[in-house]
This record gives C-alpha cells, sequence and structure tokens, in this order.
C-alpha cells in the first residue's frame, strides 16, 4: 500500500480525507514542524506550500490540501481567506456570522457560491500530482443541520436543494463534496503513476 504524509492538522479533514482515500496509508504530521503561513495568492499555491514544508522535512510522499468558499455576491470572497473570514482566531460559528451577515437581505438567487478544494501530492524527487473539486450551491437564510463542519450548515448543495451540507450523512456529503471529487481524482492519478 503507498505510504502518504498528510499535511494538516485539521481533524474534521482528516476524517474525511482517510474515508475517500482508502487505498493510502496516510501517515500523521509530524508535530515538531511548524505550522505553515498559508501566505499563498491561491489555492493551489497554499496547498503546494503545506506540502512542500513536510516533503521537505521528511523526505516523504506528503499530500495536501487548501479549500476556498467562493460567494458570487462578494466577488469570490472569502476564498484563499475562507477559514479567516471572521478574524485570524475566527471559530466555524464566528464565520458562518459573518457569511450570513454580509448576505443579510440578499434574495436566494443571489446567493449563490462554490467550494473548491485543491488536493496535491509533492513527491521527494519534485513530481507533483494537482486536481481539483468544485460543488456548486447557494448560501442558505439560516444555518440549518449538526453533521460535518466549517460552513456546512449554511450551504446548499445543488445537487440537495432545501438540505444543507450539515444535513447529509457523512457518506452523502463525500459522495459529492468538492474535497470527494478532488481526493478522488488524486486517488485515481496515484494509481496510474
Ligand atoms: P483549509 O484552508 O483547507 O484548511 O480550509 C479552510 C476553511 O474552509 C476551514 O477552516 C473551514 O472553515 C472551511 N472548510 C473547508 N472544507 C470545508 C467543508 O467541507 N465544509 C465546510 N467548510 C469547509
Amino acid at each position: 500500500m503507498l505510504k502518504a504524509i498528510l499535511a494538516t492538522g485539521n481533524s474534521d479533514k482528516i476524517i474525511e480525507i482517510a474515508a475517500i482515500l482508502r487505498d493510502v496509508e496516510l501517515l500523521p504530521r509530524p508535530s515538531h514542524l511548524g505550522d505553515v503561513d498559508e501566505a499563498g495568492d491561491t489555492l493551489e499555491d497554499n496547498a503546494r506550500l503545506k506540502a512542500i514544508a513536510v516533503v521537505e522535512a521528511t523526505g516523504t510522499l506528503t499530500i495536501a490540501d487548501d479549500t476556498g468558499l467562493e460567494v458570487d455576491f462578494l466577488g469570490g470572497l472569502p476564498g484563499v481567506r475562507t477559514s479567516r473570514f471572521a478574524g485570524e482566531n475566527a471559530t466555524y460559528d464566528d464565520n458562518i456570522k459573518k457569511i450570513l451577515a454580509e448576505l443579510e437581505g440578499i434574495e436566494v438567487p443571489r446567493r449563490t457560491a462554490r467550494f473548491r478544494t485543491v488536493a496535491i501530492a509533492c513527491f521527494p524527487n519534485g513530481t507533483e500530482i494537482l486536481t481539483q473539486g468544485v460543488l456548486h450551491g447557494s448560501i442558505a437564510l439560516a444555518a440549518s443541520g449538526y453533521g460535518g463542519f466549517g460552513y456546512d450548515p449554511v450551504f446548499i448543495p445543488d445537487e440537495t436543494p432545501g438540505r444543507t451540507l450539515a444535513e447529509l450523512s457523512f457518506e452523502d456529503k463525500n459522495s459529492i463534496s468538492h474535497r470527494g471529487l478532488a481526493f478522488r481524482a488524486l486517488a485515481q492519478r496515484l494509481k496510474d503513476y
């Protein structure tokens, strides 16, 4: 079985990725490595920064991802600032409140948005495999549901009208999600490689 370090410390993401990448033995990110400053201007740059920091320190194949929520009414924001939308140490709840406040009074047809995940595998020899997954939908008028994490309670996928990602089962979310699409494509590319 292929072994790779998963360069994320976010346990919510680790649980989803491990369920999707079942053919790869995922090793934890070494705890002595400091946090990577996600200073890139794009999701691709940030995913690459996270993976390269680990592959260079360990010499082991490393997988990383970066996810952004793009809201059309906000010109594509929060984008690369998705985790920090309500401030540097914002909680999931702070970010949900902020997005609902930014869209207050905006009717449903103008609340369109998408989640975009970039997944990357960086090999010690410098080879890189990069894939992407996009989930189209809209921002709900209010939070609903208890599953998932992050913005899931306010994101309604086009595939499940009237139901937020937080109202779907774990399996149903992974079967349609940005992360599911990106990591299933990555798994296929790793197999071909
Ligand atoms: P990251 O930069 O990829 O770690 O993710 C940025 C932020 O996006 C996270 O802190 C979450 O708030 C949000 N996020 C990422 N993936 C998801 C998801 O699948 N559902 C809802 N929110 C997500």
